[in-house]
């Protein structure tokens, strides 16, 4: 594999839920070490865009490469599905999803949390996995709660603590829907302090936010969705500072 390889790719992705179209041919490469940022109005398929890539969601039209291989299809249109379950399972267990409702389990402890799909899904020496479960969780900056049950956790503790989660299946990208916007502005901080440390130390991500401010501080590439298109995309200096399209310039003029 290349080094170049982009980590994701999407061409002209298509996807309705049945006569509602809501992704209508939409193309987005995350390049190795990149962080690209997915934003636009409620409603505009950018959950949907998320779920698709991992294959949480089908598609019925166009590709999807993982480090250059596309995933392979059977059937067409709306019986169109991915094929072949080792690739589904390599794709889904490389691209590690965050959740804005953080999803913990709340019969594990934060540590349990952290290991679990590393040893039940992937199959890792559990007390390797509990060294790198620690590490991580260190790294959130929650290494004290270990022990502690989810419910016991502030929100962005709880946040942090699905953070670590997905980095402990050391995956090639972690791809965010919203990870901030259940949490208080004070709270949300936290998680924007450690989305960024992971972007400088040059994780490939894809993040979906109402955070203008982090996906400007953030972000190698910003893209606008509105209704299922790309409607504009770019630097954030482009994007932010000097959007051409009027949908993008008013979608901006409503968020801060
Ligand atoms: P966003 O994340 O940008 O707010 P979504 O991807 O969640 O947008 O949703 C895009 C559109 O798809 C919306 O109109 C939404 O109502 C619709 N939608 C999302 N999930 C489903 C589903 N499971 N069944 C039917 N419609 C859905
Ligand atoms: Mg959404």
């Amino acid at each position: 594999m290349a080094d170049n390889q982009p980590v994701i790719e999407i061409r002209n992705l298509h996807k309705r839920y049945g006569d509602l179209e809501v992704l209508k041919g939409v193309d987005i490469t995350a390049p190795r070490g990149h962080v690209i940022s997915l934003i636009g109005s409620s409603g505009s398929g950018k959950s949907t865009l998320l779920r698709c890539a991992n294959l949480l969601e089908d598609s019925q039209q166009g590709d999807i490469l993982f480090e250059g291989e596309p995933v392979k299809w059977k059937g067409q249109g709306l019986a169109r599905r991915p094929a072949d379950a080792k690739q589904i399972m390599r794709i889904r267990t490389n691209l590690s999803m965050v959740f804005q409702q953080f999803n913990l389990w709340s019969h594990m402890t934060i540590l349990e949390n952290v290991m679990e799909c590393p040893v039940t899904v992937l199959g890792r020496d559990k007390a390797e996995v509990e060294q790198k479960a620690r590490m991580y969780l260190d790294k959130v900056g929650i290494g004290d709660k270990c022990d502690a049950w989810p419910a016991q956790l502030s929100g962005g503790q709880q946040q942090r603590a699905a953070i670590a989660r997905a980095l402990c299946m050391e995956p090639k990208a972690l791809l965010f829907d919203e990870p901030t916007s259940a949490l208080d502005p004070e709270l949300e901080q936290e998680v924007v302090r450690v989305i960024k440390a992971l972007a400088e130390e040059g994780r490939t991500m894809i993040i979906v936010t109402h955070d203008m401010k982090m996906a400007y501080d953030v972000s190698d590439h910003v893209v606008f969705l509105h209704q299922g298109l790309i409607e504009e995309q770019g630097t954030p200096d482009q994007v932010f500072k000097a959007p051409k399209s009027e949908r993008l310039q008013q979608f901006l003029s409503h968020t801060t």
